[in-house]
């Protein structure tokens, strides 16, 4: 074997090894990056790094099997909807205890007498319990009394 031929193969692996050690960090950079988007715990991003540094590919599918399903913005995104429709429902009339369908009007749930409206003492219109003070009849009161409430119903 001579000089030119040991070069040429101390090249290629040279290459070789170089070119593995840019993918290695690259999978690191993707991991510790791609963990960040699922999780705050600095902790789990040390682990999800560190199974790459330590078992490299495998690692890093098995990292892929193991990360949380969601990433922050995706959890996040969905409770917001969750939420929306949740307020959908309530908006849409349905008892907050029982989920009976009620009337946009009624004071009380007919199924489980949870109290849900208010009526306004100036006005007599019926009132979310949670306002302090009446949108109609610009009426000031302590929120969620039901002193009026109870009165009115006797
Ligand atoms: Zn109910
Ligand atoms: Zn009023």
């Amino acid at each position: 074997m001579d000089a030119n031929t040991l070069f040429a193969i101390q090249l290629a692996v040279a290459l070789l090894v170089a070119y593995f050690l840019a993918f290695w960090v690259a999978m690191l950079i993707w991991t510790f990056r791609d963990i960040r988007s699922r999780s705050h715990n600095i902790f789990t991003a040390f682990f999800a790094v560190l199974l790459v540094v330590i078992f490299s590919l495998p690692g890093l599918i098995l990292y892929m099997l193991l990360r949380p399903r969601e990433t922050i913005a995706e959890a996040y995104e969905r409770t917001l909807e969750e939420e929306s429709l949740l307020q959908e429902i309530e908006e849409q009339g349905a008892c907050p205890k029982c989920k009976a369908k009620v009337g946009e009007d009624f004071l009380l749930c007919p199924n489980c007498r949870t109290r849900l409206k208010k009526i306004c003492p100036g006005c007599g219109r019926s009132l979310h319990l949670k306002w302090g003070v009446c949108p109609y009849c610009a009426r000031e009161f302590a929120p969620s009394s039901t002193v009026e409430l109870t009165s009115r119903l006797g």
